[in-house]
């Protein structure tokens, strides 16, 4: 039991640092009981940190038990008290090195004791788990201590002994957690999920609720603008739309119809923010974001112009034909595409994993992707492209895939949308009507693809031979080891990393830990067999609702959930030759 821990701590003192794989193994915790479980231990002192588990009985937690009723429920509760624990550790870390106490919450390389701290989405997490209706369990990460290359047990005591006690008993403990905040923070995730669960039958992508609050503090920063500058949402009479959540409370705001709408109105008036809290919409925000009424269908995908990506055999021919040097559009392959080319691919790549609905901002496209007007179509004759604007009609028609797009200057958008919405002074206005009187004065003929063309449909063999461990190094960015002799020999495999810097929506480093093991057990799966993408989302049980199973002991407590257009997006971004197609 505990005393064990203390006096095996003991024992190791000033041992050589391999000393500690002894404590490999459980250790039991009286009042309150649980079980601190060594899952992994490190080799020295510089390896990846430690990991370690406590698992509270569900019955010692004090939890009410219709926490459990539902995946929603379970999720929010393991996302609320993973945010306590990493707030708690981070404050006592934070007072750790301002009064130099060496209390064991700060390490000499940052931090001794670790638990990842959340953002502003209510998310599937692996720092907190429940197993099935019996216990709850936090995850941390530990550096244990060391002087050079001995082992620090009295130190080690103070980590696991003491402090992590003390973190239990606060994140685990009904009694010492703000309840009020809790069962708030569940039910705003409840209220949050039947919202957008009604989008599809009321045909929405979007729905945003009258008050809510877009802007963030900065362009840094994912909390809400503060102050008297910030205009709370308010909806144009014409789209008002009123949902009614779970729990009976109604909700009136903006609803985004399928089809085609079209974002306009001024520089600087609110374009983008609108989008942005429509793009994260996808997932639950916590109470106090200004976006907990803000949902958009979770199959929605945002959609840039990524210049310098590599595209693997991927069928752009819808958008583009004839490149110059008879370059194959229906498989295209680049380990360098340019704007209008990568934006297409990424069109294509999200509709081939069932997107419905594309989110697209000026600032981030390829203008010549989204439109071409008569003249340049007069001017230019062998201009391969074929612009959205001339398919997202039959996109629509043929495929019930909508297009939510913010353009400023490209006036020909009004004659192709089905919704045009103005954004003045960060309020949203409807201008069909107007749109219309203006089409009229000036006229313009935009030609219309009647056929969208095919959705792609690739199957992939992942080879990550060579390519060891991928591991998320910044929140959008993964980077492979390279191992090989290949590797040494060729530099552009040693150069691997996958950049997904272009994806929006991933909004944790954690998301991309995740998708990092997901392209692992990726390769295991698909060894000698090609699968199409459908089929390998499908064999990994990643649901589009971003409830990925993550209860393996195997993965530390640093995982996010991920849906699975970022995960496909991550392995069509793999360069070299890690993807057969
Ligand atoms: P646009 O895309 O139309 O050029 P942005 O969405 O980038 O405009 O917004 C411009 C600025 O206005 C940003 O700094 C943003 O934070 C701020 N802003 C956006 N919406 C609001 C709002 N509702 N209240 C106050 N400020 C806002
Ligand atoms: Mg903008």
């Amino acid at each position: 039991d505990w005393q064990q821990l203390q006096s095996d701590l003991q024992s190791i003192d000033s041992q050589q640092y391999g000393a500690y794989k002894r404590l490999y193994g459980r250790y039991q915790h009286h009042s309150p009981g649980f079980v601190l479980s060594f899952d992994h231990i490190q080799g020295d002192a510089y390896a990846s940190p430690s990991r370690v588990r406590s698992i509270v009985p569900w019955t010692e937690t004090g939890f009410p038990s219709n926490y459990l009723d539902s995946d929603i429920r379970r999720v929010a509760l393991c996302d609320f008290v993973s945010r306590v624990a990493a707030s708690i550790i981070q404050s006592r870390h934070l007072n750790d090195n301002v009064k130099g106490t060496g209390g064991g919450w700060s390490g000499p390389k940052g931090g001794a004791f670790s638990i990842c701290m959340p953002g502003q989405e209510i998310l599937p997490r692996t720092s907190a788990i429940l197993n099935r209706h019996e216990s709850i369990e936090l995850r941390f990460t530990v550096s244990l201590p060391a002087a050079g290359r001995t082992v620090l047990g009295q130190q080690a005591w103070r980590i696991l002994g003491v402090n992590l006690v003390d973190v239990v008993k606060q994140a685990l403990l009904l009694a010492n957690l703000d309840a009020k905040k809790l069962a708030q923070h569940i039910l705003s995730a409840e209220i949050q999920q039947s919202l957008r669960a009604q989008l599809r039958d009321r045909g929405l992508v979007s729905f945003i609720a009258n008050g809510a609050i877009l802007p963030r503090s900065s362009g840094a920063a994912q909390t809400p603008m503060k102050g008297a500058a910030v205009v709370p949402f308010a909806s144009p009479k014409e789209l008002e739309t009123t949902l009614t959540a779970s729990d009976g409370t109604v909700y009136h705001g903006m609803g985004v119809p399928r089809g085609i709408t079209l974002l306009t109105g001024g520089g600087f008036h609110g374009k983008s923010t609108l989008l942005e809290a429509i793009e994260l919409g996808i997932y639950n925000h916590v109470p106090g974001d200004g976006r907990e009424t803000v949902v958009t269908d979770d199959c929605s995908v945002k959609i840039r112009a990524e210049d310098g990506r590599s595209v693997c055999k991927i069928d752009i021919s819808p958008y583009i034909s004839q490149l110059p040097g008879g370059k194959d559009t229906k498989a295209f392959t680049s380990e360098d595409a340019s704007g209008s080319t990568s934006m297409a691919a990424n069109i294509q790549e999200a509709l081939e994993v069932g997107c419905k609905a594309l989110l697209i901002d000026e600032d981030s496209s390829a203008t010549n992707l989204l439109v071409r007007d008569r003249r340049m179509e007069a001017l230019v004759r062998n201009e391969p492209i074929t612009p959205l604007i001339s398919k997202a009609r039959a996109l629509y028609d043929e495929h019930g895939v909508s297009t939510i797009i913010v353009i400023g200057g490209l006036g020909d958008w009004l004659s192709v949308a089905d919704n045009i919405i103005a954004m003045d002074s960060y309020l949203p206005r409807y201008l069909n009507v107007e749109a219309q009187e203006v089409l009229r004065k000036y006229p313009t003929v935009v030609t219309q693809d009647s056929n969208y063309g095919s959705i792609p449909k690739r199957a992939f063999r992942v080879d990550l031979e060579g390519l060891r461990s991928p591991y998320a190094s910044r929140k959008r960015f993964i980077t492979m080891n390279s191992q090989s002799k290949d590797a040494v020999d060729d530099p552009s495999r040693a150069e691997s990393g996958i950049d997904l810097s272009g994806l929006d929506q991933i909004v944790e480093i954690g998301q991309s830990r995740l998708i990092a093991t997901v392209l692992q057990q990726i390769a295991h799966l698909t060894k000698g067999e090609a699968l199409t993408m459908a089929e390998l989302v499908e064999r990994l049980d990643i649901n589009v609702n971003i409830d990925v199973p993550m209860s393996s002991t195997l993965t530390g407590g640093d995982q996010v959930a991920a849906r699975r257009f970022e995960v496909a997006a991550a392995l069509c971004r793999l360069r070299g030759l890690a993807l057969r197609v």
